[in-house]
């Protein structure tokens, strides 16, 4: 009898061991889109985020790339963009380029030509210490409304600094119903006005499936606060389909947010959309 109890044990003890060793490696192997790195340095910026990621013991299949263009500096806007493209082809970056919505029919052509180089999204950001515009604006509509005809995602900061930030964001993805955006940091502290997509979904013929957010910031602040609940509410409101991971590095770590995440009480397969099956579905769905 002892010898049959010490077999099974035994055999209990290798099913054990064998399934450790096959599910070690696929956890360290779940891939991991970060949407939201800022490469202020070129080069230097990459490898500085690499080293974060893998001094922390995480790992990255891909991150965005973003440089934000500045009215008027139309050369140094082109060699930024160039230096992201080049940098995707030597790290798993995917350039998050951008233009100026002001330069006007400069702009217009940019985006045209890093289109025709395989770019897939571009960064505005409306705050006056950075590209400085008004989402409302005539010709950002413009330049939004080109983008979606070219393929080419937009990522708009969405911290809600300036004033109706949310409102002017919503109304411009209603007239620009083939463009695809994602509203970074999800509104920030405003996520709740975010709410409004499932009702506006009842509309008929209001809102195509154009709206998309990343998280970065905005979940390491929800992730213990006593707003947590109503977060993840909101985050199953927009859509689960519709969230993408984002550290918004260097102001915060990839870790921070992988955290932050994991602390959330959503579903393993949840989380594993937010990771990377979003990104790659909306960004790089060609890619193995
Ligand atoms: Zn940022």
């Amino acid at each position: 009898m002892e010898s049959i109890s010490t077999k099974s044990k035994m055999i209990r003890y290798i099913a054990a061991s064998a399934f450790m060793l096959i599910s070690i490696p696929l956890l360290s192997q779940e891939p991991i889109f970060d949407g939201h790195v800022h490469i202020w340095e070129g080069e230097t910026s990459v490898k500085t985020y690499l080293e974060e990621v893998e001094s922390s013991g995480g790992t990255i299949t891909k991150f965005g790339g973003i440089h934000m263009a500045m009215q008027g500096k139309l050369e140094e806007t082109k060699r930024k963009n160039d230096e992201l493209i080049a940098l995707s082809k030597e790290y798993p970056l995917l350039p998050i380029c951008s233009v100026h919505p002001f330069d006007g029919e400069a702009a217009m052509a940019e985006l045209e030509r890093i289109a025709g180089l395989g770019v897939k999204v571009i960064k505005l950001h409306p705050h006056k210490n950075s590209m400085d515009f008004d989402v409302t604006d005539e010709r950002v509509t413009a330049l939004c409304k080109k983008a979606g005809e070219l393929g080419v995602a937009i990522l708009m900061d969405n911290a809600s600094i300036v004033p109706g930030d949310c409102q002017k964001l919503f109304d411009l993805a209603l007239r620009c119903p083939k463009t695809n955006f994602i509203f970074a940091h999800m509104g920030g502290m405003d996520f709740r006005f975010w709410n409004i997509l499932p009702l506006a979904r009842t509309a008929e013929g209001l809102l195509g499936n154009n709206i998309y957010f990343d998280i970065s910031a905005t979940l390491v602040l929800m992730a213990g606060s006593p707003l947590e609940e109503e977060f993840v509410w909101t985050m199953r409101n927009v859509g689960m389909d519709n969230i993408l991971l984002g550290s918004d590095f260097p102001q915060f770590t990839l870790k921070q947010a992988t955290d932050a995440l994991d602390r959330l009480d959503l579903t393993p397969e949840e989380k594993q959309k937010i990771r990377y099956g979003n990104a790659k579905k909306l960004l790089f769905p060609e890619e193995d």
